[in-house]
């Protein structure tokens, strides 16, 4: 087995390279302490790459992904490209095309609250007490985002048209994951549809249910999106691993995001079946904050932390990253979306986060 892991960087748009760049000074400092040799190369992606080859996600990105061990993205997208055709745009013609080319179905977004930060939440401290610790599994190369779309006709006819499609191997292979990972924790499963009214949903479920008879340990609920919409608000103490088709899953894991306080603490991570796995942030570019070195860039570093724990199964490093980004939270350093104007507070940059996050390493 070979003694050096390769990371293929791409940092993107916005406040990507910016967050992207604490990710990196992170990586150096750890180095010392992983088994491998770490390698990376960076590489174009969305926006920034439209301008440099007139292509969201050049070959060159490709190759160099495909002979990665993993990929850490930062984001994409922004206003500059936003008057181009729906292909050639950062989002559909580079991060979705990515998570197809490599069959990265599985989506997994964990969603937790930071001591001292719950209060940024928009929830009640009485709800958000009762414990918010959430694990979204999300279908990523599926339904709606990749069906037949497209507008047809003209004048007051014109229409337009996304199509949903799910097959029962696709929402199989999905359902085994999310139970293997309810298995590794409280033992139960809300798995999100719309039944009551597509077809899609209906053998979403159907599935779903066969699958669990597999995992008699593991508590099945399903649950309407729109129910589950209200219920994470009303009580998201009930829930611990949330599985969702990709529409929903998209949706409900914004929703987690906030609950938290802050998107900008949110990492993410993509998988196929062999366990080749994409690190993100759970938000977008920030192209209103871009430039200004005040993002967040605890999910980028999360992200990275995800990528050493799956990826390189350093797992105690990866414990080592987090209890750093909460010593330097329990000493007041904040990024402004973490600000909440309390005396006790120190304000910081970007880049002041990322240097404070590895002296605590
Ligand atoms: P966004 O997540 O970029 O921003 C939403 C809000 O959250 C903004 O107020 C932003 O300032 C804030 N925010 C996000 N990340 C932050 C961070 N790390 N630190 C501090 N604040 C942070 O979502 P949007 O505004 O809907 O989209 C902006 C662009 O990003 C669009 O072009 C969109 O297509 C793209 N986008 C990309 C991805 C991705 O690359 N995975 C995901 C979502 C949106």
């Amino acid at each position: 087995m070979s003694n050096i892991f390769k990371i293929a960087v791409l940092p993107g748009d916005g406040i990507g390279p910016e967050v992207m760049k604490q990710a990196i000074k992170v990586l150096e400092k750890i180095q010392k302490y992983i088994k491998k040799k770490i390698i990376i190369d960076t590489y174009y992606i969305g926006g920034s790459a439209i301008n440099k080859f007139d292509d969201p996600l050049p070959k060159i990105t490709l190759n160099g992904c495909e002979k990665s061990d993993a990929i850490l993205l930062g984001s994409v997208g922004g206003p500059e490209w936003d008057y181009l055709p729906l292909n050639k745009r950062p989002e559909k013609g580079s991060l979705l095309k990515l998570r197809k080319y490599f069959n990265l179905f599985v989506n997994l977004r964990p969603s937790f609250c930071y001591k001292n930060l719950s209060i940024l939440s928009p929830l009640k401290e009485k709800i958000l007490n009762k414990g918010f610790n959430i694990i979204c599994i999300r279908e990523l190369i599926g339904g709606i985002y990749f069906g037949l779309n497209g507008r047809k006709g003209n004048g007051k006819n014109e229409y337009a048209f996304d199509t949903e499609t799910y097959s029962r191997f696709e929402i199989e292979r999905i359902a085994h994951i999310a139970f293997n990972i309810a298995l590794k924790r409280k033992k139960k499963i809300c798995s999100i549809d719309k039944a009551n009214v597509l077809q899609t949903s209906i053998l979403w479920r159907e599935v779903v249910t066969e699958i669990s008879k597999k995992y008699k340990s593991v508590k099945l609920q399903h649950m309407y999106i729109d129910n589950a919409v209200m219920q994470l608000i009303k009580n998201p103490s009930q829930f611990d691993v949330i599985l969702c088709p990709n529409l929903f899953g998209d949706i409900i894991s914004d929703q987690c995001a906030v609950i938290t306080g802050s998107i900008g603490n949110l990492p993410s991570a993509s998988f196929n079946q062999n366990y080749f796995g994409l690190y993100e942030p759970a938000g977008g570019s920030a192209p209103d904050i871009a430039g200004k070195n005040i993002a967040n860039p605890i999910a980028q570093i999360l992200s990275l932390a995800m990528l050493i724990k799956f990826s390189l199964k350093e797992e105690k490093i990866y414990i080592k990253i987090k209890n750093a980004i909460q010593k330097i939270l329990n000493l007041g350093y904040r990024t402004k979306d973490l600000s909440i104007n309390n005396s006790k507070e120190k304000i910081v940059t970007t880049d002041d986060i990322g240097t404070l996050i590895i002296e605590s390493i």
